[in-house]
């Protein structure tokens, strides 16, 4: 017993560190915040420069430069790269070497950006007042009607289950609100009859509500559910009583 009790503290340790080099890998993706808080970061070890270096702007001809000159006030190197991207921020090359004190609105003067646009369109850039501003979501619009193709595809699985569960009847379908309110506990999303993109709630076909879904007749011909108003970029998401989702052209 004796050699396992001293193993015990050093097995202890070696918990201890594993977990502490991988806690921040399970503290999830990193968010535009996270940029943002990194090209602070930056912008503040620019700041230390400027004041160290008699009012000069660094070298910020390319990010290699910009990341050479800056990096021993910054100390960290990951801070010049966007945690989402994993690209270096593009410096504002016209900057390069300039004086600090002849920018004559630095909240509106950019230093750095971020070189590309994070996945869901954000981007951050930092201005010389040591401010960061994070913009450019993309809009509902541009990235298409899967969300609303998505949506209607649970309220299909969620109605599936209904019908499992009622003799494989459908829901009854007066309104968006009946149906939510039949469908709630299959599906837990509270938003399961409203489309993402435009917020509006579906149209429902009242005729098909308490029917079996097996004895309606060319059920691919007949509507479920439908987008009540087209998305911004015209389209408009159909849910047959065959189940299958489509998205249509609206004129
Ligand atoms: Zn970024
Ligand atoms: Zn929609």
């Amino acid at each position: 017993m004796r050699p396992f009790l001293l193993y015990l503290p050093a097995l202890l340790l070696v918990a201890v560190v594993l977990g502490s080099v991988l806690a921040p890998a399970v503290a999830g993706a990193p968010s535009a915040a996270d940029c943002a808080a990194n090209l602070k970061a930056v912008l503040a070890a620019v700041q230390l420069y400027v004041q160290d270096h008699d009012d000069t702007m660094p070298s910020m001809t390319s990010a290699g430069n910009f990341e050479k000159s800056v990096l021993p006030y910054a100390k960290v190197r990951s801070h010049f790269l966007c945690p989402i991207t994993g690209k270096p921020y593009q410096p504002n090359y016209t900057l390069s070497g300039k004086a600090r004190s002849s920018l004559k609105n630095p909240g509106a003067v950019e230093v750095a950006w971020d070189a590309a646009r994070h996945p869901d369109g954000t981007r951050c850039i930092g201005y010389a007042d040591g401010h960061v501003a994070i913009t450019g979501a993309k809009p509902a619009a541009a990235a298409g009607p899967g969300a609303c193709v998505a949506r209607l595809t649970k309220l299909k699985a969620a109605a599936d289950k209904y019908a499992g569960a009622h003799g494989g009847k459908l829901p009854p379908m007066p309104s968006a609100k009946a149906v939510q309110a039949a469908l709630g506990t299959y599906a837990k999303d509270p938003k399961l009859t409203v489309c993402p993109i435009t917020g509006q709630a579906y149209s429902f076909n009242p005729t098909l509500g308490g029917k079996v879904a097996r004895q309606v007749k060319n059920p691919g011909a007949v509507r479920a559910a439908w987008d009540a108003k087209p998305h911004p970029d015209r389209t408009r998401c159909v849910l047959s009583a065959a189940g299958k989702v489509t998205v249509e052209k609206v004129k």
